[in-house]
């Protein structure tokens, strides 16, 4: 997406991916520093294992527990993050506003917490979170205050369903168009009104499972691309000042996804790079 956008515009400007395993971190934060870098994204599973090697980290990205993005500036490294920010431009692109709905988050790992602080932020309420693990669910809830956890079985959900206007996966189930052999989702049907926004955080396949069963349930629908698209867009502020260009993002990262097939958006791309 952003090399897409640097062609386009004709800047000269370079994005690479860069696996960095478990015990690399704080070196590869010093490669930024030593080598120049304007700044960098930082995915999963290093988004909170990189704030110790930052000079700072900005408050909303503590609170999330995640830095998705860094800016190295006069020699200072900035942490910030742009997924709790890109999930709410999705929902606004889609047209949904999520002030006084309730919401229910499926899972409680990373992208749960920054879902559910984005949720909170935007005045949704009560935001629920049904995790399988109860005590990861019941820290995400602790650590963002206005989410409430929910029992993972289908009563529980069933009690708190009827005020549900946004429905959210936040699990990988269904991610590269893999099946889980028993769906969360499945011993749900019919418990939620008619009319809410599902959205899965998942971009691959843009059509994934959750949303197909939600299709069903008559909810609407949307995907985890406009979110991958608007963190994206919002690093551009980051970096350069100015909102990065969406509709850029949006045809390169379609046009590699249907290129790679179930492959990866963030796998490292064949061939030499530009
Ligand atoms: P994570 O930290 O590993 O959390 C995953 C959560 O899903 C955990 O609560 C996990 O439970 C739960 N889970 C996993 N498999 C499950 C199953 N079969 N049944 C029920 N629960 C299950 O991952 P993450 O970083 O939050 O990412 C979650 C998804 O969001 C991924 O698909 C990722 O690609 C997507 N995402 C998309 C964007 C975007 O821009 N669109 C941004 C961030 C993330 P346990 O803890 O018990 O394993």
């Amino acid at each position: 997406m952003h090399n897409a956008a640097f062609r386009e515009l004709g800047w000269e400007a370079w994005y690479t991916p860069c696996p960095v395993s478990r015990g690399n971190v704080g070196a590869a934060v010093a490669g930024l520093r030593a080598l120049g870098f304007l700044g960098a994204n930082v995915t999963v599973p290093h988004k909170e294992a990189v704030m110790p090697y930052l000079d700072e980290v900005d408050p909303l990205a503590r609170q999330a527990g995640a830095v998705n993005t860094i800016l190295c500036r006069d020699g200072r490294l900035s942490g910030s993050n742009t997924d709790v920010g890109g999930f709410l431009l999705s929902l606004e692109e889609a047209g949904f506003d999520p002030a006084g709905r309730g919401a229910l988050l499926i899972g409680a790992g990373g992208a749960a917490r920054g879902v559910a602080l984005a949720l909170v932020q935007a005045g949704a309420g009560p935001v629920w979170v049904a995790g399988r693990d109860p005590a990861k669910a019941a820290a995400l809830c602790r650590d963002v205050a206005g989410a409430e956890p929910v029992a993972w079985d289908a009563a529980a959900v069933a009690a708190v369903a009827a005020g549900v206007g946004c429905l959210v996966n936040c699990t990988p189930v269904g991610m590269h168009g893999a099946a889980a052999a028993t769906p969360p989702w499945e011993g749900w049907h019919g418990v939620f009104p008619r009319g809410g926004l599902a959205v899965d955080l998942i971009y691959n396949p843009e059509r994934t499972p959750f949303l197909a069963w939600a299709e069903g349930q008559g909810l609407g629908t949307l995907g985890g691309l406009g979110m991958l698209v608007h963190q994206a867009a919002l690093a551009w502020e980051v970096w350069f000042g100015r909102r990065g260009p969406a509709e850029i993002f949006y045809r390169a990262a379609r046009t590699t996804l249907s290129s790679r097939g179930s492959g990866r958006l963030d796998a490292p791309p064949e061939g030499p790079l530009e």
